[in-house]
């Protein structure tokens, strides 16, 4: 999304350059520069002790496939505050660890994701209602299952070829 008026003051924005970042929306009665920096989020593969992994259906985001644990960082949140919190609210289970594996950028709403994988004890869930099914996955249905291409399916991969024995 463009920004066109100063969030503070109402004013116009200009174009400025800005050090070495190019022509930048700025709003010269306050002074501030508008970077279109991307909204930082979690996503995290949540797994307990039988190497089971939580995925989600959510309908107004796929019918077909299913998806991890995602959520916002909110204000006054570090990454890992939302971890805990996301994987509480979505499935009402407490982490026990939790590792950062990498990020990523989803360019169609440009959000910057920071892909975690967390430890629980196996448990029933009480799911939020933002969430319409949740279920506990083997590692090789949970890949049938995470859409070909998405981040999901990416951090998924990613977390097994480190930190997962499929044998
Ligand atoms: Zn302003």
């Amino acid at each position: 999304m463009d920004i066109n008026f100063c969030q503070v003051c109402g004013e116009k924005l200009i174009l400025k350059q800005i050090g070495d970042e190019g022509m930048i929306p700025f709003c010269e009665t306050c002074q501030k520069p508008y970077f279109k920096s991307p909204a930082p989020c979690v996503l995290v593969v949540v797994l307990n002790e039988y190497n089971e992994v939580v995925l989600l259906k959510q309908e107004y985001v796929s019918n077909t496939y299913r998806g991890l644990i995602a959520g916002y960082i909110t204000e006054g949140e570090n990454a890992e505050d939302t971890v805990i919190r996301e994987v509480k609210e979505e499935t009402g289970l407490n982490v026990k660890t939790y590792k950062y594996i990498a990020s990523y950028h989803r360019s169609q709403n440009n959000l910057l994701m920071l892909g975690y994988l967390a430890h629980v004890q196996k448990a029933e869930f009480v799911k939020s209602c933002e969430v319409d099914q949740i279920n506990w996955f083997s590692i090789n249905d949970a890949l049938l299952n995470l859409r070909e291409g998405s981040i999901s399916k990416q951090l998924f991969e990613t977390v097994m070829s480190q930190y997962l024995d499929r044998t």
